[in-house]
């Protein structure tokens, strides 16, 4: 049986990434979210959850033993090295599950959401590169009526992403999300003819 062609979306904070693969989704596409996967490799009994204690302290957890993540996230906002520490813990190892996850799903194609993709090791296990893009107001705005992030706020959290164009730089598709909902429908139903048509 031949392995189904593997789409990477990927977009920045707010960009519509879920929005994008929930329209997938409906029209049949096999959807593997990095995201939760990303939860799963650190939850309690699993070895990523050591080796970061081993690097951050027992500071990252929580009374019950689970991970703080606030108090992670708080120390790799203000390094660049300690995130570099956790992505080496981490990275690897959602890859991983996302492959053995990919390889037992099946479909005519499989669309792997990483937020992060840039950045990730599944760069070099994806067959094509779709991000969803919009001007960086729109993920402004987006937060500060979806989370009730302050301007600044959310500004921050965008520098300290890849950029718009760092991204755009890896695309082979991209989904424009700036506008109505009836053109995010369009573009995913003209995409999803491209991706069986590969397979
Ligand atoms: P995150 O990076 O936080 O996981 P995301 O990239 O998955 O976000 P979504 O959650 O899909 O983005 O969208 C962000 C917010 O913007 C949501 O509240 C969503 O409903 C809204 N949104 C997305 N696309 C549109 C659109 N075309 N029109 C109106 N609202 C939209």
């Amino acid at each position: 049986m031949s392995v189904p062609p593997r789409i990477g979306l990927t977009g920045g904070i707010a960009s519509g990434k879920t929005t994008v693969a929930n329209l997938f989704a409906d029209l049949g596409a096999t959807i593997i979210d990095t995201d939760v996967i990303a939860r799963e490799v650190v939850e309690p009994g699993q070895p990523a959850l050591g080796d970061i204690v081993a690097a951050f302290g027992d500071e990252v957890l929580r009374p019950d033993g689970s991970l703080d993540r606030a108090a992670l996230r708080a120390r790799i906002f203000a390094s660049d090295e300690a995130r570099k520490t956790l992505e080496a813990i981490t990275h690897p190892r959602i890859r991983a599950e996302t492959l053995r996850q990919a390889d037992a799903a099946g479909g005519a194609y499989q669309v792997i959401v990483v937020p992060l993709l840039v950045e990730s090791p599944l760069r070099g296990s994806v067959d094509r590169v779709l991000v969803v893009d919009c001007p960086e107001q729109v993920q402004i705005d987006r937060l500060v009526a979806r989370d009730g992030e302050s301007e600044d706020g959310a500004r921050r959290i965008l520098a300290a992403q890849s950029s718009r164009s760092e991204r755009l730089a890896i695309a082979d598709d991209v989904i424009t999300n700036d506008g109505r909902l009836e053109d995010l429908q369009q573009q995913v139903a003209d995409l999803h003819e491209i991706y069986r048509s590969l397979a």
